[in-house]
């Protein structure tokens, strides 16, 4: 709080009043220091792989170019640095158009059911054959009025990180219920989980449990900071839930209104 003091005084030099304004900067200068993280992180986030590119290419040009077995390394490196940025910067322009005033989604009707079979089509399709899926999900159709592009992108990172914590022989199991007025949708992973008090935490910008190991799997930490804001958009929510050592499970909630359904049929 940032108080101003002015005095009221008479010519004859009695006081006879005092005005106090208080503004409230708390606010302001919270904003402010996010601000200051942010482009920290991101400054961050951008050094680390450039600094690796330049160490593994100042090693070719110095004579590794020659070596056989060395240079497709190198270059292996480079190219996965060049591919993280680019991911880096894509998720950065997504969250700035979030974060803009004119940021739009686009609402369509969607049987919700058959959307989410179809991602998970599509990572059974390449996911590694000792990760099995598991899918308990509704035999009617749920229409929902939903983003398909947003949501696709949501949904495709958690299936993602599932996928990336899962050990050998992982399940990762799909489900879909119906509450009063929403539907809740949630991805679970027999993964290493998630700490209890980094539960809320992983879906801050650049929050990871492990930096030094999620950067190695190519992560840019943005991944559930934007999949917060695109649920919010949505009128839903997104937690997290974790057993330490046992696995992982996302949540989100998505508003649905049978009734409206109903209407239709
Ligand atoms: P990243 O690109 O690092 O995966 P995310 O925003 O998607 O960024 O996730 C943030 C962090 O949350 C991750 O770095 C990881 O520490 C943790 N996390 C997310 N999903 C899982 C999961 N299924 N199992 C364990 N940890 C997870």
């Amino acid at each position: 709080l940032r108080a101003n003091f002015s005095v009221i005084q008479r010519d004859t030099g009695f006081v006879n009043g005092l005005i106090v304004v208080l503004h409230d900067v708390t606010e302001e200068e919270k904003i402010e220091a996010e601000r200051r993280e942010f482009v920290a992180n991101v400054s961050h986030e951008l050094r680390t792989p450039l600094t690796t590119m330049r160490s593994y290419l100042e090693a070719l040009a110095e004579g590794a170019i020659q070596d056989k077995e060395l240079a497709p390394r190198f270059l292996d490196v480079t190219q996965n640095e060049t591919e993280r940025m680019i991911r880096l910067v894509n998720d950065l322009l997504k969250l700035s158009k979030m974060d803009s005033k004119d940021y739009e989604i686009n609402k369509t009707w969607v049987d919700f059911v058959t959307f989410f079979n179809d991602i998970i089509d599509r990572f059974e399709m390449i996911k590694e054959s000792h990760i099995v899926f598991k899918r308990i999900l509704p035999k009617e159709a749920i229409f929902i009025q939903i983003d398909e592009d947003k949501l696709t992108q949501v949904i495709d990172n958690i299936i993602s990180n599932a996928l990336k914590y899962s050990p050998e022989g992982g399940r990762v199991t799909f489900k879909v219920k119906v509450l009063d007025g929403q539907i809740e949708v949630s991805i679970s992973d027999q993964g290493l989980g998630i700490p209890k008090e980094n539960l809320e935490r992983v879906f801050e910008r650049f929050y990871r449990v492990d930096k030094a190991r999620t950067r190695r799997l190519g992560g840019t930490g943005l991944g559930l900071a934007i999949a917060k804001e695109m649920i919010g958009a949505h009128g839903g929510d997104i937690w997290a839930r974790s057993v330490e050592g046992k696995g992982t499970t996302i949540l989100f909630t998505l508003p649905y209104d049978s009734e409206q359904e109903d209407d239709w049929s």
